[in-house]
């Protein structure tokens, strides 16, 4: 049996340790906080698997990695629920993006652009929706749209739940979690940890904003999401909001909660939700639909998405260790390929 090491256990970390450790390595996994803790990007997003939604603003290379993301993750999320006895809610419904009557002309651009960049053979899959439609598909949003767009490939999974299998998963499968035990450094066949330093013949660097002194241009990207859950209510897709100030989505999960985000902003500050972006995420909620104004907040919550210039994610090994980072908004749309493609070439 080889052994390998991972420094951090968020999303990229837990995959791979578990990818490793089904397979038969022994792994050895660090972070330096609690696996429930909220502090990882991971466990703040909404995780939205949207290709097409995501094609406005991210390249190809991205669009190319959530095609075999979303061939994975079913596959994936099957062995999870194997391995773990734990289903994780993961749905395939597509994204419904609608805009009030001032703001149409977003919409319309958002169809110009996305037939514009997304190869011929997704443009059935870019659908416009006309007052009855929409309706049939969203019937808590019947009447409030005149249009809107259907992007029906699209789909999104519970993070908490993948997290929380991942974690049982990786339990069964004896691999060695050391909580609360930051990685230092890793290079030439040891990770240095506040533990001391381990051997190993695989090292993986997936600490996410965490491995910013590795890799320079890292930098985080604050997102801040609320959690609301509202009795009556429910979608069966995530949903977004055209918006000249806020692109908000809100995101599904069982129980009539949703996952309503995010800001997006230029700044590693990674402390708790500002009152100005509850006002402003909890405005556009309440204007998408009046019952959200009884809506209970359950949760509020800040995080770094780990990010390049070019908001590509990049794998690279140096030292003798495989680094991924980069992930950014996208580290659930991508993460299964990527993990597969740093495997296959560290794994032969
Ligand atoms: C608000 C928000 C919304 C998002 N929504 C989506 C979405 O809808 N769809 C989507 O695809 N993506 C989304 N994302 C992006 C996604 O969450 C990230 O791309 C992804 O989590 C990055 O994974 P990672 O494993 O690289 O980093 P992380 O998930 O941040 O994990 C890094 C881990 O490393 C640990 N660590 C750091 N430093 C050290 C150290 N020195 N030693 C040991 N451990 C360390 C951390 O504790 C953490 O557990 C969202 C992100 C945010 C913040």
């Amino acid at each position: 049996m080889t052994h390998a090491a991972i420094a951090g256990a968020g999303l990229v970390g837990r995959l791979l340790a578990w990818r490793l450790a089904r397979s038969g390595w022994q792994v050895s996994l660090f972070d330096r906080a609690g696996r429930r803790d909220r502090t990882s990007a991971a466990h703040v997003a909404a995780a939205m698997l949207s290709p097409l939604a995501e094609r406005a603003s991210a390249d190809a290379e991205v669009f190319a990695l959530a095609q075999r993301a979303m061939v994975l993750w079913p596959e994936w999320l099957d062995e999870l629920h194997q391995d773990s006895g734990q289903a994780v809610y993961h749905r395939r419904e597509g994204t419904l993006v609608v805009a009030h009557p001032a703001d149409r002309p977003m919409l319309n651009q958002l169809e110009q652009v996305l037939r514009q960049k997304l190869p011929a053979a997704h443009h059935a899959a870019v659908k416009p929706v006309g007052r009855e439609r929409l309706g049939e598909l969203e019937p808590a949003l019947a009447g409030r749209f005149e249009n809107g767009l259907h992007l029906e490939t699209d789909g999104q999974l519970a993070n908490d739940q993948l997290l929380e299998g991942l974690s049982v998963a990786l339990d069964r499968l004896r691999v060695d979690w050391h909580e609360h035990c930051a990685v230092q450094s890793l290079a030439d066949g040891v990770v240095q940890t506040a533990d001391g330093p381990v051997p190993a013949d695989l090292l993986i660097d997936a600490r996410g904003i965490g491995a910013q002194q590795a890799w320079s241009g890292l930098r985080g990207v604050r997102g801040e999401v609320l959690t609301v859950e509202c009795a009556g209510l429910s979608f069966n897709r995530p949903v977004r909001l055209m918006h000249p100030r806020y692109q908000l989505y809100i995101a599904p999960r069982p129980g009539h909660r949703f996952i309503v985000g995010a800001t997006e902003l230029e700044s590693e500050d990674a402390g708790p939700v500002t009152l100005r972006s509850v006002l402003e995420l909890g405005s556009a909620l309440y204007s998408l639909h009046p019952a959200f104004g009884e809506a209970r907040v359950i949760d509020l919550a800040a995080g770094l998405r780990p990010a390049f210039d070019d908001h590509r994610p990049a794998l690279r090994q140096q030292c003798g260790v495989w680094e991924l980072n980069g992930l950014y908004r996208h580290g659930y749309l991508c993460a299964p390929a990527l993990v597969e493609q740093l495997l296959r070439q560290a794994v032969r």
